[in-house]
């Protein structure tokens, strides 16, 4: 007889601006090409914290959100995976029919959707996720590091994006988890990596990952003509600082930048230095499986970058908390 996952799971759920709980639903039912996974842990995201505030356009009230997860599938309806493989979510829904979508560039789809927000996501016990959704994790990646697959795969894709080079310099402004990261791989290819930030605890956590780390609120950047700026604080007036660091040719990698934001861009100097911007934005596949072979070969370092961990069962408090003072929180999913 087949093994069947049935009963209640608890799961965090959004309602609305400033609202999130955590409450019990069913267990999810599987659909045709879908597994069902049991959930270990789940990464909280700056666009997770965007959600909290109110300010995304797309999410319902009552979605589970989450988008980082991984674990391992206790139940499938189709081929390529098995009970007990070990996955992450590659949390990407796209058209399949749109112009990107029809030139090998599904991630920037007209209409992409996202696990977590279009989609139930990761922050619950278990999470239905499509076959070709899934990717493989070997257990030499220790727990709980497959959480941090998908900001590592956002830093891994700028930077392919950018062409890098070894020995290349290159100045990474804002010192949350994606532009410590970013800094972290580059530092793997480079000794002339420089991180910027504001926030102490952020700062502190990327200095004990060991990387170069200014803080500009004590300090300025004294570096100049850098070959690559990666902005990732998502703040205004950032491409300023950027244009100021940068050298002739050299190349502006904008990964994160908010709606909201007025930006301002010095066209003459793009222009009379020859400057190149980049826009890069989520990741590949292909992304996700070279983040994992990074990771799995500096587990250490990357340990460093999560700061919090917190039960399913209480992680809605997370949200209401400052939750700036934290570099990566993971919600530990599993049933104890
Ligand atoms: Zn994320
Ligand atoms: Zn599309």
């Amino acid at each position: 007889m087949d093994f069947c996952v049935f009963g209640l799971m608890k799961s965090l759920v959004f309602q609305g601006a400033e609202k999130v709980i955590v409450n019990e639903r069913e267990i999810p039912v599987l659909g045709e090409n879908t597994a069902l996974v049991r959930v270990d842990f789940c990464g909280i995201c700056g666009s997770d914290m965007l959600i909290f505030s109110g300010k995304h356009p797309r999410v319902n009230s009552e979605r589970i959100l989450g988008h980082e997860f991984y674990g391992e599938v206790v139940d499938v309806k189709g081929d390529g995976f098995l009970k007990g493989d070990r996955v992450v979510c590659y949390p990407l829904i796209s058209c399949g029919d749109c112009k990107p979508c029809n030139n090998n560039l599904a991630y920037v789809c007209k209409d992409l959707k996202l696990y977590g927000i279009d989609r139930e996501g990761g922050m619950a016990n278990y999470c239905v996720v499509d076959l070709d959704k899934l990717i493989k994790v070997p257990l030499e990646l220790k727990d709980p590091l497959p959480a941090l697959i998908e900001p590592l795969a956002v830093a891994i894709h700028a930077i392919k994006k950018s062409g890098f080079k070894d020995g290349d310099s290159a100045v990474v402004i804002g010192s949350g988890p994606i532009g410590s990261l970013i800094a972290w791989v580059l530092g793997k290819k480079s000794e002339k990596i420089f991180l910027t930030g504001k926030n102490e605890n952020k700062i502190e956590c990327a200095r004990n990952m060991g990387l170069n780390v200014v803080n500009v609120r004590k300090e300025e950047i004294k570096v100049r003509e850098v070959d690559y700026v990666f902005e990732c604080a998502g703040v205004e007036g950032v491409v300023e600082e950027a244009m100021k660091v940068i050298g002739v040719a050299g190349k502006i990698v904008i990964v994160s930048l908010h709606k909201e934001h007025e930006r301002k861009v010095d066209l003459f100097k793009t222009v009379f230095e020859e400057l190149e911007l980049i826009g890069a934005r989520v990741y590949r596949k292909e992304d996700f499986k070279d983040a994992i072979d990074f990771a799995i070969d500096n587990q250490e370092d990357l340990s460093k970058i999560i700061t919090k961990v917190v039960r399913l069962e209480e992680a809605d408090k997370v949200f209401y908390e400052d939750f700036k003072k934290n570099m990566k929180v993971l919600i530990d999913c599993r049933r104890n």
